[in-house]
Order: structure tokens, then sequence, then C-alpha cells
């Protein structure tokens, strides 16, 4: 059997009081998925998160994801997320890991596009390399982007310029809305 990488995302999380799922690695068939969470905890965020290899590698991306290629947005990798984590909206309690509120901001697919020296190179072996080329397939985001390791967790998540590119298009101020629910967090925290 497989050995989990969630190990950190169970360790950090008591299930007894957040509502977040605890989820295992899946196998899973077809195109991977990607979701990006907005989260209002101590800093609001965005979670930008793709399908690879059962689990959800997970960045957090404090403007979140721009549509402008010129623009470079500070990715923070953080720790796997299990695949039931990519359909989770609703609060963490305060005080626990992430207390906050959370909606799904944005979700669709991806495929990967890296290359190295002229031949494909698996997702898997992209994000330990540090160099991940991909294409979105969501209902707020399209077309290609890349995240980048600069150090340590520190990446650089970038669109590239192609039909998706926009320059004056800003989502996050615009569709601030779960593609679920179309509620906003602010709605989430308050109950509603
Ligand atoms: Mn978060």
């Amino acid at each position: 059997m497989k050995k989990s990488s969630l190990g950190t995302y169970v360790s950090k999380r008591d299930f007894r009081k957040t509502p977040e799922p605890r989820g295992r690695p899946l196998g899973r068939s077809g195109k991977p998925i990607y979701v990006i969470q907005k989260h209002d905890a101590s800093h609001l965020h965005y979670d930008f998160r793709l399908e690879v290899d059962g689990v959800l590698k997970s960045w957090s991306v404090p403007k979140g994801p721009s549509t402008d290629p010129r623009v470079r947005r500070l990715a923070v990798m953080t720790e796997d997320h299990p695949m039931a984590y990519a359909s989770f909206e609703g609060d963490i309690p305060k005080g626990e890991y992430g207390g906050g509120s959370v909606i799904v901001w944005d979700r669709g697919t991806f495929r990967n596009e890296t290359v190295k020296d002229g031949k494909p190179v698996e997702a898997k072996t992209a994000v330990a390399r540090g160099h991940v080329v991909f294409r979105l397939d969501g209902e707020k985001l399209h077309g290609g982007y890349s995240l980048t390791r600069m150090n340590e967790r520190n990446w650089l998540l970038v669109k590239r310029k192609d039909a998706g590119a926009d320059a004056r298009r800003n989502p996050e101020s615009s569709q601030p809305e779960s593609v679920l629910t179309g509620r906003t967090v602010e709605e989430v925290a308050a109950g509603r």
C-alpha cells in the first residue's frame, strides 16, 4: 500500500472539533482536478490545490491568482490535503488550525504541460523539481499558468500569455462568490 503524504494534514487538526474532512488518498481516473478555496483565516488568502497522485498539492496564495501575465503572485507551499477537501466549504472553529471561513472560489480540471528537454514531465516529478506548467479549465480561471519554486516553501504563480490572459480582469474582486453555493466568505462567516 502506498504511503500517504497526508500525515502533516492529519497531525495539524483535531477532527473532533473541525468539520474538515479527514480524508484518505484516492485512486482516480479521468482528468485531474484543481480547486481554489478562499480562506478568511488570521490572514485572508486563497488556497490553490492541484490533484497530483491522489492528493491535493497545496499552496497558500495571499492575493490569489492573477489573470495578468506580468503579475507574479507569491504561493507558499503547504501540506498535502485529501481529495475530499476539494468540496469543503464552511467554518473551521476559532482556535483550531486555520480557524476561519472557507468557500470554494473556483474549481475545474487541469492538464499538466510541463516539458523538460523536449520531453513531458509527470506532474508529481514536476512538483518535486519545483517547476510545473499547466492549463486550467475552470469556472473562473482558464488557460496556462506556471508554478515555480524560488526557495524553501516560496513559489511564484504566474499566468501564461494566452487567450485566458486579461490584464484588466480581477476575478478576486469582480467574482468573490463561491462556485458551489454563490455565497461570499463573509456570508459563510455570518452563518448564512
Ligand atoms: Mn488556508
